[in-house]
């Protein structure tokens, strides 16, 4: 068997489609909007980015570009991944690249939340890569054609991989993901994000921050960061010093980018923050209000959303400049009848 670690490995990385009957297919609002897709897979780009620098790495996003025979022909091994509703497809490619005879690896928030669902590729990673990727690195170099792997260990932010940005093609999305922080101090019951990430923020550094926006400038990409993920507030302190800095770049640099980010509804108390979030040009903040009953959010402990008035909330991040996206839930345990109607009214 040849030996993947210390060759010239070439590795495909592969973000497959979505199927047109699954929320996630969005491809008409694409064209119509002078795209391919919303933002690049930033967990694909964070994996190349923690591969060998000797590795011949290809990136595809079938989105951006259908995936060939060509390229499967190419490579020696095959890493695919994909949340939930890609199911089907990242085993598609799965059974695609084994029929040539190639090694193939899946992950991503799939593969973590369900990773008995991928059993069929050779190796099935879940977790933060940053802690199971050099495991399978290791086993590969062992010879290794199968494992599972699931990490133990939170990744240290202030220390983590810069995504290899350099491997998509920028212009094709109408936004590119910039993660600061991982993990979210609450504890919503129906929060898939907190069993990936857990409840203690782990943040970049200003540094780390400022330097990948400089690295995307310097790409040449312009427009629309998504930025934060989880909860852009869990460290509200911290946050505000990040803020700083990217206001102080954004003006050396002729404000190249606008943002938008999802956060915690507690932010339309932080009049500082919300300051250095319009001084950043923030235009759309993603904020959770799932219920309009207060006893309906307590039960799914979402305590937090019951000390503010959701309505004078978008107002007050409305008089920032920032346009609000919502999540509403229906069919938590303790609804009434009353519950759908406390939402429209609201
Ligand atoms: S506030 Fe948002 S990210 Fe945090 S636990 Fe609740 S749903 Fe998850």
């Amino acid at each position: 068997m040849k030996d993947l670690l210390k060759g010239r490995t070439k590795c495909l990385l592969v973000r497959p489609e979505f199927l047109t009957n699954t929320f996630y297919n969005l491809s008409d609002v694409y064209d119509l909007l002078g795209a391919k897709s919303a933002a690049p897979p930033l967990g694909l780009l964070i994996v190349a980015a923690l591969l060998p620098k000797h590795w011949q790495l290809r990136f595809v996003d079938h989105d951006v570009t259908p995936l060939t025979e060509g390229d499967i022909d190419w490579a020696d091994i095959v890493f695919v991944s994909g949340i939930g509703p890609q199911e089907e497809t990242i085993m598609r490619v799965v059974r695609r690249a084994q029929a040539k005879g190639k090694l193939t690896v899946v992950g991503g928030s799939g593969a973590c939340l369900q990773p008995q669902v991928y059993q069929d590729a050779d190796f099935v990673v879940s977790g933060e890569g940053e802690d199971t990727i050099p495991e399978l690195l290791d086993d590969l170099g062992k010879g290794a054609t199968s494992g599972t792997y699931r990490s133990g260990n939170r990744a240290n932010m202030k220390t983590t991989v810069t995504p290899r940005y350099d491997l998509a093609q920028l212009d094709k999305y109408l936004m590119v993901g910039v993660q600061y922080v991982r993990g979210c101090p609450f504890a919503c019951e129906f929060c898939a994000q907190i069993e990936i990430f857990g409840r203690q923020p782990r943040t970049k550094t200003t540094q780390q921050v400022v330097s990948e926006l400089q690295l995307l400038h310097d790409l040449g990409y312009r427009g629309q960061i998504d930025f934060g993920y989880d909860n852009l507030i869990g460290d509200p302190v911290h946050c505000a010093k990040v803020l700083e800095a990217m206001r102080d770049w954004a003006i050396r640099n002729d404000h190249p980018f606008f943002y938008s980010t999802e956060a915690t509804i507690n932010l339309a108390k932080d009049d500082k923050l919300l300051r250095l979030m319009r001084d950043n040009d923030f235009r759309y903040v993603f904020v959770g209000i799932e219920s309009a009953d207060d006893e309906v959010l307590e039960q799914t402990k979402k305590s937090q959303n019951t000390t503010v008035s959701p309505v004078q909330a978008c107002k007050t991040f409305n008089s920032y400049g920032m346009t609000v996206q919502t999540g509403l839930i229906l069919g938590f345990d303790s609804e009434t009848d009353q519950t759908a109607d406390n939402i429209l009214k609201m």
